[in-house]
């Protein structure tokens, strides 16, 4: 905790950011981080609630009233290490998570919680500036290789933990980049890609080798090679089938899904040579609309406003949330209510409870969505039928599962790799699974927690006991 009085005597005060004008002119992030006697403040205001819910609501259980605390007396460096304790890439999480530990603060009672995530990104970006972040290689190597496949943050959680026990570590990803979705999903505005690039060499310091440019499964190298070539091999490799919306018109040009279009820009916004496997074509001047309410929505808008889009219009097939959530019910869990992101405030148009039910084109482009409204069942109400003008539709719907064809690996009900959340081990001898691979689409600070704790479970395997964290 912090002052056991703070919560009485401050507000709640959170970052700010620049005005849409200004930051739709560029990539780059546009929080306005707050001052270090502010901070204190704020830290200030975790009071001694006898049981910490913030601290089980983390996925990574971050010890979040004792840094909390250490930030209070100016210890910064002590929260460093703490929060290191749990978390491999906090500045990560400090930017990105939707932050399930304040909707679980006590305060969050009362609606005014704890200003966690600031606190935490910005202990993770002290540590950096200060050089207190040091690669931390094994003292003794144990002779054991291991594959990971995949480096997102399931892969590069994983990766990290399995270097620092002494293993020899060796990353395959089929991008040109190591990062998963934080380097091709996540837009530039919502965390630059220095945040993964300083980490990436940081491990390679550790030991860790990355193999980029490499895919693992059929046209590739094989998982039977690399399991016989390895003691153990971690299959992180996401959950990227996408959902698609098989209605007439389907096929018109300017119809993508949002992971084809999404991570060009991030590649233009890094000198990367856009890839020919997604669209090259980008929202200058088009009417965009996006289907899919969620993350990757939110993305496609943020990113259509900056490529210099007409209009954005975001459709939603869920009913029009509640504004709040009836913390009887809820508290301290995540609550499903209505929240505007900061790409969504940039200017986008929303429906809720909406169905395309066709979409239209001329010359073989789309120009029109054919729309219903649908009931709380999803039940289209006659005559409801209306047209959305449109010559670039972008599709976040979601991920359906992992792509795991020609790999031989048993599957769950949903269409994971099976495994469960101790032993993360698959169907096959030796090979495990973490991370949305194994879980199903989810969030980053879920695949920082199975990386770290498939790395235990790893380990354990190997070496008959293990020190590392679960
Ligand atoms: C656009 C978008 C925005 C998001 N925004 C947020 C957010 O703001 N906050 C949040 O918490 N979560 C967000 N998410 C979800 C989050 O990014 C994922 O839950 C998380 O990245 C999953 O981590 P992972 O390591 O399991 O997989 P991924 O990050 O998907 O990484 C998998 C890696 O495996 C590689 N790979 C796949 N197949 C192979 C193969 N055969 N051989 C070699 N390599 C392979 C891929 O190239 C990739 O690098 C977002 C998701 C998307 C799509
Ligand atoms: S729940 Fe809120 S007030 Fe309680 S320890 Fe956690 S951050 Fe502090």
């Amino acid at each position: 905790m912090g002052k056991p009085t703070g919560f009485m005597e401050f507000e709640r005060h959170d970052r700010a950011y620049t005005p849409v004008e200004e930051r739709l002119k560029h990539f780059k992030e546009f929080v306005v981080p707050l001052a270090d006697a502010e901070l204190k403040t704020q830290a200030a205001r975790c009071m001694d609630c006898g049981i910490p819910f913030c601290h089980n609501g983390c996925p990574v259980n971050n010890q979040i009233p004792d840094w909390n605390d250490l930030v209070y007396t100016g210890d910064w460096k002590q929260a460093a290490q703490n929060l290191h304790s749990t978390n491999n890439f906090p500045e990560v999480t400090g930017r990105i998570c939707p932050a399930p530990c304040e909707a679980a603060c006590t305060l969050n009672i009362d609606d005014n919680p704890v200003t966690i995530k600031t606190i935490e990104a910005a202990i993770a970006d002290r540590a950096w500036t200060e050089g207190w972040i040091k690669p931390q290689p094994a003292a003794h190597k144990t002779g054991k290789k291991i594959a990971i496949v995949g480096s997102g943050p399931a892969g590069l959680a994983a990766a990290q933990q399995l270097g620092r026990a002494g293993h020899d570590v060796h990353v395959f990803e089929k991008n040109a980049f190591p990062g998963g979705l934080l380097r091709y999903g996540i837009p530039d505005f919502k965390m630059e890609k220095t945040i993964i690039e300083r980490r990436v060499k940081q491990m390679e310091s550790e030991g860790v080798t990355f193999h980029c440019n490499t895919a693992v499964g059929p046209g590739g190298r094989t998982l039977e090679a690399l399991s016989a070539e390895y003691d153990a091999v971690l299959l992180a490799s996401g959950a990227e089938k996408p959902r698609d919306i098989p209605v007439n018109g389907r096929d018109l040009a300017g119809i993508h899904f949002a992971m084809d279009f999404l991570p060009q820009q991030n590649r233009r916004v890094s000198g990367e040579p856009v890839s020919n496997q997604g669209t090259g074509e980008t929202a200058h001047g088009r009417h965009v609309v996006v289907i899919g309410g969620g993350d990757t929505g939110s993305d496609c808008i943020g990113t259509s406003f900056r490529q210099g889009a007409a209009s954005v219009t975001q459709l939603e097939i869920m009913p029009l949330p509640p504004t709040k959530e009836n913390k009887d019910l809820t508290w301290p869990h995540w609550p499903l209510k209505m929240r505007t992101s900061s790409s969504q405030a940039e200017g986008a148009k929303r429906d809720f409870s909406v169905n395309t039910k066709r979409f239209e084109g001329k010359d073989g482009r789309v120009t029109t969505l054919v729309c219903v409204k649908v009931d709380d069942t999803f039940k289209e109400i006659p005559g409801s039928e209306f047209d959305i003008p449109a010559d670039l539709v972008l599709l976040a719907m979601g991920f359906v599962s992992p792509l795991t064809d020609g790999l031989g690996l048993q599957l769950d009900p949903r269409g994971n790799v099976k495994a469960d959340d101790k032993g993360y081990a698959t169907s096959l001898s030796n090979v495990y699974v973490a991370g949305d691979m194994r879980r199903g689409q989810s969030l980053v600070v879920w695949a920082i927690r199975e990386g770290r704790q498939a790395a235990h479970a790893i380990d354990k395997a190997l070496m008959g006991k293990t020190t590392l964290p679960r």
